[in-house]
C-alpha cells in the first residue's frame, strides 16, 4: 500500500520519513492507507513552510478580490465532490454518511463566508482626528499560517481557518490528524485544480514531530489548533513562547439542562441526537443531561427509550444512526470510564459496552450508554468521555443547574430546553460557556459567527470562523497623516 504524499509547493511530494502508521477504518479494521510519522516529518514541515514563506511575498500583493476567485471555484468543486469526500470521512472516521455530508456542508459554508473577505477586511478611517490630521487603520496579512487538526471532523475543521487565511493574503500549511489524513488528501486533489500560485496552500502529514516543527519554525507566524485540552495547552504555550499568534481550541464536557416546561418530544429527539451523534465524538456533544423537576421521571423514560432504539453500525449502511469510535484504544478508554463511573456509585441504566455488530465484529463499537446518579463531586461527571455516553443528573432549580455548569472547568457549550423566555434569558446571561443553545442540542455557530469556546475549551483571544477569523489572520496597522494646506499647489 502506498505511503501518503505531502502536498508542498504545488506538487505531491514523498515524505522524508520512512516510518508509517496505518490509517484504519474503525468499523471494519481495514487498513486504508499508510501515513508518514516520525522525526523525518519535521524536514517535510521545513520544506512546506519555506515554500509558503516564498509564496507569501507575491500572494500578499494580489488584490483581495482576485484572492477569493479560487475560493469560488473551490466551493463548486466541494459541492460536486461532496458525496465522495463524505464517503472517505465515514470510512476513516466512522460517522454516518449523513453526518459526513453535514460536515462537508459546514466546510462549504466557511468557504462561502470567506468569499466575503473584501468586505470583511475593510477597516476604519477618521478624517480630522486632530486639526488637519487624518487617522486610519489597515489590516495586513501575517505570513505563513498553520493549522493542526483533530480526528473528529476531518473535512470541516481545516475550513474554519484555511479559506480566511488565504483570502486575507496569508499562505497556509495544514497538518491533518494522522488518524484521518485521507479526507484532506481528497480535498487537496481539488485544491490542486485551483488557479492558486505554488506554495500558497500546503499539506504535511505526521504527529508530534510535525506539530513541533510548525511551532518552532521562525517563519510560521500563526497557529490554529483544534484538539484535546492537554495538547491545546501545549501548543498554546509553546507557540506563544516562540512569538506566534495562537488560537487553540480544546476539549469539552457539555451540559444540557431540561426544564419541566420543555417540549418532551422535541427535547428527547434533539438531546439524544446531541449525545449520540458522531458516537459522542463531537466537541459539542451533550454529555451531562440535567433534568430539573422531572418528578414523574417522564423525561428520563423518554431519553432511555430514544437511546435504546438508536441503530448502531457501519456508517455507509442504510438506517444506521451511529457509527463506531475512532480506535480500539478509544473504545477501551470509554469502557473504562463507564466502569469508573460505576465505581463512583452511578447506575448503568443502559449498557452499550462490548457491542457486537453483525458483519463488523471487529469494529470499535459501543452502543448508547446511560449512567445515572454520578456523584457531582466525582471525577467522571467532569471528565470528557468522547464516546456515546449520557450522564443523567437531577437538580431542583435552574439556578442549581447554572451553578453546576459554572463549577466545571470546560466552557465549550451549554444548552437549555424550556418554553420560558425568562429562564432562557437567565441561562444565556449567567452560564460560563462560549456557545449557548436554547432549545438547540448542538449549538455549533454557523460560519458567520466565531466558534466561541471558553475556559479550558479555548486558549487565545480570537476564535475560528467569521469576523474573528479575519481579525486573527490579519495584523492592524494604524496610520496618522498630516498634509498641511500650505503644501497644496495652486491648480
Ligand atoms: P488530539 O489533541 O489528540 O490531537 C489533535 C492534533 O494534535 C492532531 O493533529 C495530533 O497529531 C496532534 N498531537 C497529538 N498529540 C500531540 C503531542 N503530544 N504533541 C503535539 N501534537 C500532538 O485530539 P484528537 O483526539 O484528534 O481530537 C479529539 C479532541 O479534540 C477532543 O478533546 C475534542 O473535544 C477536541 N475538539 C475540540 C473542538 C473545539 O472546537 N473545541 C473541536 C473538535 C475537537
Amino acid at each position: 500500500m502506498d505511503v501518503l504524499n505531502n502536498y508542498i509547493n504545488g506538487r505531491w511530494t514523498a515524505s522524508k520519513e520512512s516510518n508509517t502508521a496505518d490509517v484504519i477504518n474503525p468499523a471494519t479494521q481495514q487498513v486504508l492507507g499508510k501515513v508518514p510519522i516520525g522525526k523525518g516529518t519535521s524536514t517535510d514541515v521545513e520544506k512546506a513552510v519555506r515554500a509558503a514563506s516564498k509564496a507569501f511575498l507575491d500572494w500578499r500583493n494580489v488584490p483581495v478580490g482576485k484572492r477569493i476567485q479560487p475560493l469560488f471555484h473551490l466551493k463548486q468543486l466541494l459541492e460536486d465532490n461532496k458525496d465522495e469526500i463524505a464517503r472517505t470521512i465515514t470510512n476513516e472516521c466512522g460517522k454516518t454518511f449523513a453526518e459526513s455530508k453535514g460536515e462537508m456542508q459546514r466546510a462549504i459554508e466557511n468557504v462561502e463566508t470567506a468569499c466575503g473577505t473584501p468586505t470583511l477586511i475593510q477597516s476604519e478611517f477618521l478624517e480630522d482626528i486632530a486639526s488637519g490630521i487624518d487617522e486610519f487603520m489597515i489590516r495586513q496579512p501575517l505570513g505563513v499560517c498553520a493549522c493542526i487538526a483533530p480526528f473528529n471532523f476531518p473535512g470541516m475543521i481545516p475550513f474554519w481557518f484555511l479559506p480566511y487565511a488565504i483570502a486575507c493574503g496569508n499562505t497556509f500549511v495544514l497538518k491533518p490528524s494522522e488518524k484521518v489524513p485521507l479526507t484532506m488528501m481528497k480535498v487537496f486533489e481539488l485544491i490542486d485544480q485551483l488557479d492558486l500560485p505554488d506554495g500558497v496552500v500546503n499539506l504535511v502529514h505526521g504527529g508530534k514531530e510535525s506539530v513541533d516543527g510548525l511551532l518552532e519554525h521562525p517563519e510560521t507566524k500563526a497557529i490554529s489548533f483544534v484538539g484535546s485540552t492537554k495538547i491545546a495547552k501545549y501548543v498554546y504555550s509553546k507557540g506563544s513562547a516562540n512569538g506566534k499568534r495562537v488560537q487553540a481550541q480544546g476539549g469539552a464536557k457539555n451540559p444540557v439542562v431540561i426544564l419541566p416546561d420543555a417540549d418532551l418530544d422535541m427535547s428527547t429527539r434533539i438531546v439524544t441526537d446531541s449525545v449520540y451523534g458522531c458516537a459522542g465524538q463531537r466537541c459539542l456533544a451533550a454529555s451531562n443531561i440535567v433534568t430539573v423537576g422531572d418528578d414523574g421521571g417522564s423525561m428520563k423514560e423518554a431519553l432511555y427509550e430514544a437511546a435504546k432504539s438508536r441503530n448502531t453500525g457501519y456508517g455507509l449502511e442504510d438506517g444506521v444512526e451511529m457509527g463506531p469510535v475512532i480506535t480500539s484504544e478509544s473504545r477501551s478508554r470509554v469502557e473504562q470510564l463507564i466502569a469508573r463511573g460505576q465505581q463512583e456509585g452511578a447506575k448503568v441504566l443502559l449498557d452499550g459496552r462490548k457491542a457486537k455488530i453483525e458483519g463488523y465484529e471487529e469494529g470499535n463499537f459501543i452502543k448508547p450508554t446511560i449512567l445515572e446518579g454520578l456523584p457531582l463531586d466525582g471525577e467522571i461527571v467532569r471528565t470528557e468521555i468522547f464516546g456515546p455516553v449520557m450522564s443523567l443528573i437531577e437538580l431542583k432549580t435552574v439556578g442549581e443547574a447554572i451553578d453546576f455548569i459554572n463549577a466545571g472547568s470546560y466552557g465549550n457549550m451549554a444548552c437549555l430546553f424550556t418554553s420560558s423566555g425568562a429562564s432562557a434569558r437567565k441561562f444565556r446571561k449567567e452560564v460560563t460557556a462560549g456557545n449557548i443553545g436554547i432549545n438547540i442540542g448542538v449549538a455549533a455557530p454557523m460560519a458567520q459567527f466565531p466558534f466561541s469556546g471558553w475556559k479550558e475549551s479555548f486558549f487565545g483571544d480570537l476564535h475560528g470562523q467569521g469576523r474573528h477569523a479575519i481579525e486573527f489572520f490579519t495584523q492592524t496597522k494604524v496610520v496618522v497623516e498630516r498634509w498641511p494646506k500650505e503644501w497644496s499647489r495652486k491648480f
